[in-house]
């Protein structure tokens, strides 16, 4: 059997991505070339001129800032979501810097802090938005330290949805930049864009944009990790994937709170039905998946990711995988094998224990150009494999010549993946041909 599935659309592409790239920066930039080329830098103080260019371009930044987090599949092809996320974070970092600039910068300007005891209405809103910014950010920065559950989080943050409101009325009212009839339609553009795609995301998705499907079966893998599988709802075919994606998957079980969840789609995007996922227990959320039962309704929303051997053509392939960072990974080895390729592929799996390793039978049936290498970091005596953690030296031997020409798949812990990361250059593999995927968005 030899089916290629999921060829890359012409929205995977570099170009792509770059064009994307352009747009977004011409859509921040053009209010404030629109402002300047109005009201020019030269004719005004320097500090006021930043000080109100500041404003506009992290406002449009932050306008800017749902159509990263809609989870579009345009945007999300090019780069993958985590980086997209990555990027938001940043970009509502940068703006908020910027937006907090910009009434310091006024003040300044005027010799005078009047500015921050004003109390006219308008400007009193954008106090408030600057205010509400500001705690949406630091909160962002440090849900976790602080140790708040992840979904209160993301319920407070899309809170900001008031500082766009907030903010947009004060620049609209007191921007003297926005009185300008071609600033305002761009102004108002912006602003209309953004409140729908908050809509699109936190109104049509929750009701309309997620497939019902239900759980046909439960499975225990390991001592702590459960396979559910899925099948359609309503008759619909699944949405297909390619391997090593994942989706976003909301379980509704009876007496249990229902939130969405990213989990790696392990099965093969090939051959029949159903669809599964492999999940620790690990958290609030997951250390309940077992009491899963069939039956139990779900929603998903997906596939999404770059993680995926379909979208880099390679003669070879190195996989690394700790714990369930495999889940990905098998889900690439079936579709190998499903295919019929015979691309030789080394898979590196790492765990502590031998009851910690996962699809254990499986891997050890995988054709010969499939090699698996079990490497335990916390073995029994008995043990008579690799020890240790996987180092330069073990990916050495177990690969032979198959690194010069291998694009490298690696998923586990962040500190295992980072460690990779460095030790894969050390060894020559070129940057572009290392792809991975951190469980965290
Ligand atoms: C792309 C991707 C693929 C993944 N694939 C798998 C997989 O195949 N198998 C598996 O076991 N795990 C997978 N995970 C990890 C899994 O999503 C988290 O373990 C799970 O969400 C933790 O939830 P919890 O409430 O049990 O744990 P908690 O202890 O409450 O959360 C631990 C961390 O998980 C993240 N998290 C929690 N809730 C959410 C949420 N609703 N949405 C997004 N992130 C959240 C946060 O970073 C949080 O700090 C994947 C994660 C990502 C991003």
């Amino acid at each position: 059997m030899n089916i290629a599935i999921n060829k890359t659309t012409w929205y995977d592409s570099k170009m792509w991505g770059s064009l994307l790239l352009l747009v977004y920066t011409l859509l921040a930039m053009l209010p404030l070339a629109l402002a300047y080329s109005l009201n020019p830098v030269s004719g005004q103080p320097l500090l006021q001129a930043i000080g109100k260019g500041a404003g506009l371009l992290g406002f449009s930044l932050l306008m800017l800032q749902f159509t990263l987090g809609a989870r579009f599949h345009w945007i999300d092809q090019p780069y993958g979501l985590d980086q997209v996320m990555i990027f938001h974070k940043g970009m509502g970092i940068f703006a908020g810097a910027l937006i907090l600039l910009h009434p310091v910068l006024l003040a300044l300007s005027h010799g005078s802090w009047s500015l921050f005891v004003n109390t006219s209405w308008p400007i009193n809103f954008g106090k408030a938005a600057l205010l509400l910014l500001v705690l949406t950010i630091v909160l962002a920065l440090f849900f976790k330290k602080i140790h708040m559950d992840y979904n209160t989080w993301r319920f407070i943050h899309k809170g900001v949805i008031l500082v766009i409101i907030l903010g947009f009325v004060h620049s609209f009212i007191v921007g003297d930049d926005i009185q300008n009839t071609g600033m305002r339609a761009y102004w108002i553009a912006l602003f209309t864009i953004g409140i729908l795609i908050f809509l699109f995301r936190n109104v049509y998705v929750p009701l309309f944009g997620r497939q019902r499907v239900q759980v046909s079966s439960v499975s225990r893998e390991s001592h702590d990790t459960w396979t559910l599988a899925f099948e359609s709802k309503n008759g619909n075919a699944l949405p297909q994937h390619r391997p090593g994606q994942f989706w976003f998957l909301k379980l509704i079980r009876p007496g249990r709170s229902s939130e969405q969840h990213p989990f790696t789609i392990s099965s093969s995007p090939i051959g029949e039905p159903p669809m599964t996922c492999t999940i620790k227990e690990s958290g609030n959320f997951t250390e309940t998946i077992g009491k899963t039962q069939i039956g139990d309704q779900a929603r998903i929303e997906g596939p999404f990711g770059r993680f995926s051997l379909v979208n880099y053509p390679a003669k070879s392939f190195l996989f690394i995988a700790g714990g369930v960072g495999i889940t990905p990974i098998i889900s690439m080895l079936r579709y190998l094998h499903d295919t019929g390729d015979t691309r030789p592929a080394v898979l590196i799996y790492g765990n502590k224990k031998e009851e910690d390793i996962l699809f254990r039978d499986e891997l050890s049936d995988m054709p010969e150009h499939l090699k698996v290498v079990h490497v335990l970091s916390e073995p029994d005596s008995n043990w008579q494999g690799p020890k240790g953690h996987i180092a330069t030296d073990l990916i050495r031997q177990e690969t032979e010549n198959l690194l010069e020409k291998a694009d490298v798949f690696l998923c586990g812990p962040p500190v295992m993946m980072d460690k990779m990361i460095e030790t894969l250059k050390e060894l020559g593999v070129a940057g572009r041909h290392i792809h991975y995927e951190r469980f965290s968005i």
